[in-house]
């Protein structure tokens, strides 16, 4: 029988890191996974630094193709730096040979690029192949406001789930302790054990992944899933249903949780990248705890409202305010992410975003800048901009609009009302 090969499209600072973190398991699961990862990387030229523990070898003489750079010294010594990554990693620079055969497609890269992506892949994947979405945004166009699991399915023919959680990539990389959440509705047809409909309360509250008990906790949702006509996995490869799915993920370092609410998944990591900035804004103006809290207070209930109001009530509140992907992803991107960092700093330097974005990030992209104009774009054509004072106030700064110091006042909905 046949072994599911696994693609990691995209290779930046959480591509790389969910490529180890897959590696590790095709490698322990060999029944299931074939053990080479094949891993997708945006081919560049990278000049080894002076300070790199590799600036003494040959390599370092000159600048190196970034994907030689990797299988030679099997890091990835632009986006994730010092972490050694297991050697069944395959750096490609040609995205048709990466996915070449792959029947399960990993979509981590930021998410202004993967349009193209998915245009350059039509027709090169296998007709029947699946896929995770690691992306945090969303796909704003004339059509409305898009889930990327939804897009990337549509545009491919293909089911695709989605990943998302409290993950700053290098503590991840570092296997310091994490949680995540994925949301993968396996289409029936690939499951030797059928997932059974109603059972009560869709998220599997309380407990950690259990392998062994999976296939019977989910209930099917009933929005963010794709319905499209899907082509059934040859009966040669081992089935993809959950409990598969989730050994491809789940680490002693990196928790898995499933859930069936996909577009509660998804739009809590595409939208605390707004909430970040603001996080960023008010503590860069020096004004404390309190204030970051009040920021995230209003921009948790900002993401459950986006949600409910555009998604249907499939989105469940407690995707947000329970799992990783919500509540959690929020604060660890309010502490330590590059969007709270990076707005922090212009704040405190009076320097526009993208000039810090470009200074600090050595080519690592911020979504929360791209995503607070998608989102506001989207707002304005619903004629909702007012509804959602934390998101428009993020809007108005970036902007020019507005200063930091206007939040206060742009999110008081009492003053508002009178
Ligand atoms: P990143 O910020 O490291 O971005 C750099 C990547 O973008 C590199 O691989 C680079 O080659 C690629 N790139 C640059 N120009 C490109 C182009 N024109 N076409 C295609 N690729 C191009 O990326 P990341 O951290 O891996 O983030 C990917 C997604 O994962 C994002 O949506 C992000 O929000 C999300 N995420 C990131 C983290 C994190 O801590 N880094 C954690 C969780 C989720
Ligand atoms: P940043 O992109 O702001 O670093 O956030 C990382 C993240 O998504 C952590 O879960």
């Amino acid at each position: 029988s046949k072994k599911h090969k696994v693609c990691i499209v995209g290779s930046g600072n959480w591509g790389t890191t969910i490529a180890k973190v897959v590696a590790e398991n095709t490698q322990q699961h060999g029944d299931v996974f074939e053990p080479e990862v094949q891993m997708w990387v945006f081919e560049e030229e990278y000049q080894i630094p002076k300070d790199s523990k590799h600036a003494s070898t040959e390599l370092a003489s000159k600048p190196q193709k970034l994907t030689e750079l990797i299988n030679t010294l099997h890091e990835n010594v632009k986006y994730l730096p010092d972490i050694p990554l297991p050697k069944n990693i395959i750096a490609n620079p040609d995205l048709a040979s990466a996915v070449h055969d792959a029947t399960i497609l990993v979509f981590n890269l930021p998410h202004q690029f993967i349009g193209r992506i998915c245009d350059q892949l039509k027709g090169k994947i296998v007709p029947y192949a699946r896929g995770i979405s690691c992306i945090k945004g969303l796909e704003v166009s004339d059509k409305g406001c898009q889930l990327f699991s939804d897009s990337i399915g549509a545009k491919l023919g293909i089911y695709c789930g989605a990943l998302s959680g409290a993950n700053i990539a290098t503590e991840v990389a570092q296997e310091k302790f994490s949680e995540t959440t994925v949301a993968y509705e396996p289409p029936s047809m690939d499951s030797q054990h059928p997932t059974p409909s109603g059972t009560p309360g869709g998220s599997p509250h309380g407990s950690h992944l259990d392998l062994t008990q999976l296939d019977g906790q989910i209930q099917r949702p009933t929005r963010g899933s794709q319905k499209q006509r899907l082509m059934a996995l040859p009966a040669e490869y081992p089935p993809l249903h959950h409990t598969n799915m989730t050994k491809l993920f789940h680490r002693p370092y990196f928790h898995v949780h499933l859930i069936n609410d996909v577009a509660g998944v998804s739009l809590g990591g595409a939208l605390k990248n707004i909430v970040a900035l603001a996080a960023g804004f008010v503590d860069g103006l020096g004004w404390g705890d309190n204030a970051k809290a009040a920021v995230m207070r209003v921009g948790i209930v900002e993401e459950v409202k986006f949600g409910k109001t555009f998604f249907g009530d499939s989105v469940r509140t407690a995707t947000f305010t329970e799992e990783s992907c919500g509540v959690a992803d929020l604060i660890t991107s309010c502490s330590g992410g590059r969007n709270f960092r990076c707005a922090k700093m212009a704040v405190k330097e009076g320097k526009g975003i993208g000039e810090i974005e470009a200074r600090e990030l050595n080519g690592q992209k911020l979504q929360g800048t791209s995503t607070a104009y998608e989102v506001h774009e989207f707002l304005r054509s619903e004629g909702k901009e007012g509804e959602f004072p934390l998101f428009t106030a993020v809007w108005r700064i970036l902007e020019g609009e507005k200063r930091p110091e206007d939040i206060p006042d742009m999110i008081n909905v009492e003053a508002r009302k009178a």
